[in-house]
Order: C-alpha cells, then structure tokens, then sequence
C-alpha cells in the first residue's frame, strides 16, 4: 500500500473535481497493467515528469513503459495554472550563491530557462495546440514598497516597469502599485500539453498504463520491481516521478524528504469586452504578485479569467470549502469590478517542496537503477518538463548536455518524519505577516 501524509481526502475526487480543464479536451485511453512485463525503463507517475522522461528515451530507442495509478492528467500536471515560467526552486539567487556558489547558481538559472525553451521546442517539434499565450510573464506589486523595489529591480536589470497609475492603461488594472515584465515564459493549457507529450510519446513507442498503481517496489538481482494490483512491472532501471502524490515507501528512500503542499485554482465565465475594460484588465500576459503566499492570474484566450493560489494546510471537505471561499474573497479584493462575476470552476492539487528548497533531479543515492525527478516548488510545468529530459540522459548513463546543476543531487530529510506537515503553519503565519 501507498503510505502518504495528507489525509486519504488529498488523493482522491474532492479537491480534484470541477476542474476547468478536463472540459477542454478527452483524455487518452490508457490500458491498465494487468500482467507482468519487463522493459528497460519503468517510470512510477505520468505527470509531466514522466511523460517527458519518457518521450526522451523512448526517442533515443529505450523500451519504456509508465504506470500512472489514475487517469491521464489526474496529477498536478492535469489540474495546474498553466504557467510556463522560470522557477523550480524556492531558494533565492542571492541565498543560492551564499550556500552552493556563483558557479552553481548560474548552472541552475541556464537550466531554468533551457526549461522554457524546452517546453517551447516540445510543443512546436510536436505540433501540440495548447492554448498559448502571453510574452514573457509579469509580476505585479501587492503593496507601494513592493512597487518600489520593481522599479529599482527593472532599473538594474532593463525590464519593462509599468507605475501603478498607468496599470489599467496597459490592460493591467487591479489593486496593485506597479509592474514589471521578465521577457521568459508563456502560459498554456496544461491538459491539452501533458496529453500532447503523452501521444508524442506514444508515438515514439512508450507503452503507458493507466490505474496501475505501484503498491510496493522492491530490488533483486534482476533489477526493480513494482507490484500493480493486476501485473507487475520489471525493469533494470525505474524512475519515481510521483512529486506531491508521493509516498513515503516508494521507495523507502523518500520517507520525510519530500513535502507535499497544496494550491487551489479558480476559473470564471468568459468575461465580455465590456466586463474586462470596466475593470481595465484586458492583457494576455500572465502574471503573479509579489506577496510571499501569492497570487497567480491570467485572462486566457477564450476570456476565462484564470486565478489561484498557495491552497491550505489541512485537506477535507471543510477545508476545501473554506480554502475556495478564501480564494474567492481574494479575487473579489484584487479585481473588485468582476465580483459579481461567477467562478464556473475551482479546483486543488498537491505541489511538492523540499528541505533544501531546490528539486532534486538525479541518480537516488546507494540505490543503483533507481532515479527521481521531483520538488519543483509549485513550477513544475518548464521544470518537471525539463527534469524529464535530464532524466533520459541519467538512466542511459549519459552526462546531460543541457545544464544540470549539482545541488539537483541532494535530498536532505525534514525533521518530525511524518508528521512533518506540522512544520507548515507556522512558516506560512510567518509568510503572511511578512506580506
Ligand atoms: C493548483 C495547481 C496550480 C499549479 N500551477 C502551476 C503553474 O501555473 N505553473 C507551473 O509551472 N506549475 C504549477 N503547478 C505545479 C505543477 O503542476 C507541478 O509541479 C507538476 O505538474 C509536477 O509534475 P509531475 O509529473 O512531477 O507530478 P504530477 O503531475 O503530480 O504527477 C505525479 C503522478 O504520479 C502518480 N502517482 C503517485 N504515486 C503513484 C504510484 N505509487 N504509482 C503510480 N503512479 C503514482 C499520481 O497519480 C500523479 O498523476 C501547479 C500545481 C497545482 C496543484
């Protein structure tokens, strides 16, 4: 059985139901495992991790099948917002230089921003139609300081910096005191990406199995083995790509190194023209805040206006509910105009974070064959893309050629083990204050 440490509600139906996307396009039909088979390469987990993984060996000839324990796009990467952006680690420059060195942390940006070309590439190489849209992604000040200190940040760095006042005449109204825009990055529709890579990958001679969940994994001889609650699957190397759905015994190796958190995600009725100039938000761009607990947005092609955040600590019924009332209620406060305006849906999926704040991409250590790729902070759509190549290259033994930083090695524990969860509220009551 799958040990977890959210409570069973996180996993199942209730936060994962009335999500926007599963409107926009099928699912594929995956088969179910249901003997025992051998390949070269399994992978635990069909989220973009997985399927990017995947389609890059299954491209360089590897045979390599993937065991998802749902449905196709039933994970985080089928409930997100959609941003394509730099991000993965939760560490800052400046704190990644002082621990790791200017070296490393310029390996990690190159490979923050391979990570978007990356998808980029994917989609095109592919032809996958995902809704794109936006140049580069903006970052909207919460407060006046915050909105100084962009000023100051575009003034070094030679972005683009909208004042506050002239917000709503860029198509950027909202309670907010200025913006700024990073060149780097898009938004998509994320199901209709993940289900892009998943037939890529297909094509290219993956096998992919649906509610095939792996129940246990265990190394012999003859390599790695996890047991499906119909087949089995055999492989000289297998790759864990389960990243917030993670389990504590698979493999034993991730207990108390991994913390799930979870985000929630709101989605309204397409806004009419008029709808959007009275609140003078009418860009493409996606964009977030700067607060430490922030907010995420975006206004998509058909005029859905798309918004979501940091979800909450705890998971059931109730919480759920009051974690969609608080999102609605910070929605109606940043864009007051569109408060009558009807969330047709709202959704919560599970993130992943580390210890050491930084995602681990790598070999597992004293675990020869096995691999992981997790941790992305909440920035998983480039990332998990990304660390899927990276991946491929690993398990044929390969150096990667694209940048791989060395602090993607390491996974240190938390403390408290698996009631690790309680390290959360008071480091998010300290974000909050902050903000
Ligand atoms: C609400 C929300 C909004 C987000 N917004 C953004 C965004 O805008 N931009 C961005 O970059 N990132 C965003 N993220 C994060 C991003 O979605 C994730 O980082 C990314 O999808 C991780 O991909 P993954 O493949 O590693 O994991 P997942 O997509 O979570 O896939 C893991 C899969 O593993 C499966 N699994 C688990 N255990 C087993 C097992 N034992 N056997 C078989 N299968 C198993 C699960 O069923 C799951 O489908 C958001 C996440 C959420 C929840």
């Amino acid at each position: 059985m799958m040990r977890r440490i959210f409570p069973d509600y996180a996993y199942g139906t209730g936060p994962r139901s009335n999500c926007w996307w599963d409107e926009t396009c099928p699912a594929p039909v995956w088969p179910e495992l249901d003997r025992a088979r051998e390949v070269d390469v399994a992978i635990i987990g069909g989220g973009f991790t997985g399927l990017s993984t995947a389609l890059h060996l299954a491209e360089a000839g590897v045979d390599v099948a993937v065991i998802e324990a749902e449905t196709p796009g039933w994970g985080a990467s089928g409930r997100n917002g959609g941003f394509c952006c730099l991000g993965g680690a939760k560490l800052g420059s400046r704190a990644m230089e002082r621990l790791h060195g200017r070296r490393e942390t310029q390996v990690y940006q190159a490979g923050e921003e391979e990570a978007v070309h990356l998808v980029e590439r994917l989609i095109a190489r592919h032809g996958i139609e995902a809704d794109t849209h936006s140049s580069g992604e903006t970052v909207m000040a919460h407060s006046a300081k915050a909105g100084a200190a962009l000023r100051r940040a575009a003034q070094n760095t030679g972005a683009d910096f909208i004042d506050g006042p002239a917000l709503a005449a860029n198509g950027l109204g909202g309670r907010f005191h200025g913006a700024m825009t990073t060149p780097l990055g898009f938004a998509l529709n994320p199901r209709k990406y993940l289900f892009g890579l998943a037939a890529a990958a297909a094509t290219a001679g993956a096998t992919l199995y649906q509610r095939s969940p792996a129940l246990d994994l265990w190394q012999d001889d003859s390599g790695w083995h996890a047991r499906t609650p119909k087949g089995r699957i055999s492989a000289k190397r297998l790759v864990i790509a389960t990243n917030g759905y993670s389990s504590e015994n698979i493999p034993g190796w991730l207990a108390g190194r991994y913390m799930p958190a979870q985000s929630t995600v709101m989605v309204t009725r397409p806004l009419t023209a008029d709808e959007q100039a009275a609140q003078g938000w009418t860009s493409a761009q996606m964009a977030y805040d700067t607060r430490h607990m922030l907010h995420y947005f975006r206004l998509m092609p058909d005029g859905r206006f798309l918004f979501g955040m940091r979800g909450g600590l705890m998971s059931s019924p109730r919480a759920e509910a009051k974690i969609r009332t608080a999102l609605r209620s910070h929605f109606d406060r940043l864009f007051p105009a569109w408060r009558g305006v009807e969330a047709t849906h709202m959704w919560s999926g599970m993130v992943c974070l580390s210890r050491n704040l930084v995602p681990f991409v790598g070999s597992v250590p004293d675990h020869p064959g096995l691999f992981a790729g997790l941790c992305y902070h909440g920035n998983g759509v480039a990332m998990g893309s990304y660390a899927g190549r990276l991946l491929a290259d690993l398990v044929q033994g390969k150096t990667p050629e694209a940048p791989y930083p060395d602090l993607f090695q390491r996974m240190p524990r938390f403390p408290l083990g698996r009631a690790r969860r309680l390290l959360m509220p008071p480091a998010y009551a300290l974000l909050g204050l902050m903000d």
